[in-house]
């Protein structure tokens, strides 16, 4: 998903939760929009250039998922790891919405279109590396 979507939706949330988290809510931009960073990272490793012109583009292409990418921060080992991480510091629930409704929208344009992201929650770092699988 395009991450001037991500930005706007975060946005929202951050204002919608502000009365709850008081400036804690600007974890929700964060988690909502830099989760994307692992694309570019993955851009960094895999094509040997820091341009994130480049990077943008490259991840703009309609066959996007249909690369063999690794994605740090959108598979369900990261999910878990964020799940255990908010039940022992609350004070991170904020950046959990903004990484929460990150996932969400990109579930949605996975089963809208199915080329954008791998499957955000069936996408498992362990069933890729572990269990040799894709
Ligand atoms: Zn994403």
């Amino acid at each position: 998903m395009d991450i001037k979507y991500h930005f706007f939706v975060s946005i929202m949330l951050t204002i919608i939760t502000f009365p709850f988290f008081g400036w804690f809510c600007l974890l929700v931009l964060i988690g909502g929009v830099l989760i994307d960073i692992d694309h570019y990272l993955w851009h960094i490793y895999n094509k040997r250039t820091l341009s994130v012109k480049k990077a943008y583009h490259f991840m703009k292409h309609k066959n996007h998922a249909n690369r063999n990418m690794t994605l740090i921060f959108h598979n369900i080992e990261f999910w878990i790891a964020k799940v255990i991480l908010v039940f022992f510091f609350p004070v991170l629930l904020p950046l959990f919405i903004g990484l929460a409704s990150h996932m969400t929208m990109d579930l949605f344009i996975y089963f809208k279109n199915k080329h954008t992201h791998p499957n955000p929650i069936a996408y498992s770092l362990t069933k890729k590396y572990l269990l040799k699988s894709k």
